[in-house]
């Protein structure tokens, strides 16, 4: 019983640690952050959890990006902007695609569209900056 309990205070720190970022970390990042805390956390049952909170709908995969997945405790329905200079995910609000655009592709393609997501690619901020003092 003492396990299990202490099993599931694990897996709500690792939701928890998600949800209080909008860095959209990786499942390293999770396990650096929660280790102090759980000494006895391994790596593996992180990915494990993530892998599940995914599957069930609490956390969102933002995709991989220089090898690694990135997670989001953030699942309301917005765009991402990925820098493709230092791998930095940010959220960008607005909607970007258009209202129709799921009823084109049904109605060219003889689909049936569940959801679209629109993800940018390209220079942060900060990339853009130290791009310039360079130059
Ligand atoms: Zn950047
Ligand atoms: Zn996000």
């Amino acid at each position: 019983m003492e396990k299990k309990q202490n099993f599931s205070r694990k897996r709500e720190a690792i939701l928890n640690a998600l949800r209080s970022t909008t860095i959209h970390p990786t499942a390293e990042w999770v396990y650096q952050k929660l280790k102090p805390e759980y000494p006895d956390l391994s790596l593996g049952t992180v990915y494990r959890n993530l892998a599940q909170f995914k599957q069930s709908g609490a956390i969102i995969s933002v995709g991989v990006v220089n090898g690694q997945e990135r997670y989001d405790g953030n699942t309301h329905p917005h765009t991402h902007f990925i820098c493709s200079g230092c791998g930095a995910v940010l959220d960008v609000p607005g909607e970007y695609v258009r209202e129709n655009s799921a009823t084109l592709v049904s109605e060219t393609y003889h689909l049936e569209v569940d959801s679209c997501d629109v993800v940018f690619h390209g220079l942060c901020t900060q990339c853009i900056e130290k791009q310039q003092i360079k130059n």
